[in-house]
């Protein structure tokens, strides 16, 4: 008998891209653009930049354990309880938990194909059974299906909207449709970690599903739209008794201190949100008329990041992209190449090295 439980030993083990330092390094490049993880290239909020350092002089001191000021402003910020609010380590961390709280050995849990690549996983670390719903011919979530692969033992269902790798979301209508159909004994978690880029006036906002009483969980995150990846300060929004769950499996101080202070302080600046919302609107608008210029095929997003189809194999245009310091995302969808909208310039860089590769 090993010493792994059978359940690890069949998981992969995720593989992190090279430092950029490392990469230019080894290439022996002046620079190298990294279009590859959907970070906002802004950044955050030069408030929280400040909120940040003064934070660090608390370094010392475990962080809340409660997160008191960050759950009062997000209660507010939305319009919920703070009883209803759950902070994790990243929405990737809240991931995790949602398996280690829900999932009984057998228990199923649907989510879409391809989607984000951490729900299958963790179901499966628990003994779980990932059941996977192909998209639609048109990249979305195919809720249909999705209802229908509904049984007895499903307990969570993944709705990622906008979805991760493709951008796409599924309507308000579609999601009644599909809310509808769902039965107690099942949560629908709402991946909304992209939420503040939508735009689109059908778009469901998952919170609203909670308010009429559903089993809902709607994920969002500060390591996108507000720029703060590296701080690892994602959240959940769903009914008090379900937060308490969350709760018991959480390690105390999950989220840090400085995570904190800079994740509050970037809630109260609106303007900069706003600004970097519209951005990223320009730079999409910009790599949408190069693809078009070049005849790739891509996927009109509601994110900050663009599927495009770069009609040869995607492995090979990655490694060639590389090694001119461009790095996307080739996810073994063919000739699909996932990159991340950046800078006016980084979006250049990344265009002029397609073109050179094609
Ligand atoms: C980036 C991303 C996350 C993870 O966000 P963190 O809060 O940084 O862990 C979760 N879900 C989707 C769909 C994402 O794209």
């Amino acid at each position: 008998m090993g010493i792994v439980r059978d359940n690890v030993m069949d998981l992969k083990v995720y593989i992190p891209g090279k430092p950029i330092e490392a990469v230019q390094r080894e290439l022996g490049l002046e620079r190298v653009v990294k279009l590859a993880s959907n970070e906002n290239p802004l950044g955050p909020s030069p408030k929280a930049m400040s909120a940040m350092e003064k934070a660090l002089n608390d370094i010392k001191l475990y962080p809340d354990g409660s997160a008191h000021y960050l759950k009062e402003a997000l209660a507010e910020h939305w319009g919920v309880n703070q009883t209803q609010l759950f902070l994790g380590n990243g929405s990737d961390e809240i991931i995790a938990f949602l398996a280690l709280a829900f999932i009984n050995s057998g228990d199923e849990a649907i989510m879409a194909n391809p989607s984000f690549p951490r729900y299958e996983p963790v179901v499966k670390m628990m003994n779980g059974v990932p059941i996977e719903v192909p998209l639609t011919e048109d990249f979305r979530h195919d809720l249909k299906a999705m209802a229908q692969a509904i049984s007895d033992r499903t307990k969570l269902i993944f709705i990622c909207n906008p979805n991760n790798p493709t951008g796409t979301i599924v309507s308000k209508s579609e999601v009644d449709e599909f809310m509808a159909q769902v039965p107690d004994h099942a949560v629908v978690i709402f991946d909304e970690a992209y939420f503040e880029y939508v735009a689109k006036a059908d778009y469901p906002n998952g919170l609203d599903y909670l308010a009429q009483g559903k089993k809902v969980i709607v994920l969002r995150t500060f390591s996108k739209a507000y720029g703060l990846a590296g701080l690892r300060v994602g959240y959940a929004i769903t009914e008090p008794d379900l937060v308490i769950a969350l709760e018991k499996v959480r390690p105390p101080f999950n989220v840090n201190l400085v995570g904190q202070a800079g994740a509050f302080a970037s809630l109260q600046d609106e303007e900069y949100l706003r600004y970097s919302i519209a951005e990223n609107n320009k730079g999409l608008q910009y790599l949408y008329s190069e693809f078009d210029r070049l005849n790739l095929p891509y996927v009109v997003s509601h994110t900050n990041f663009v599927l495009f189809n770069c009609l040869k194999d995607a492995n090979e245009v990655f490694q060639s992209l590389l090694k001119k310091g461009v790095i996307v995302r080739a996810l073994g969808l063919q000739s699909w190449i996932r990159v991340t909208v950046g800078t006016q310039e980084e979006n250049e860089i990344f265009i002029k090295a397609l073109e050179e590769v094609l």
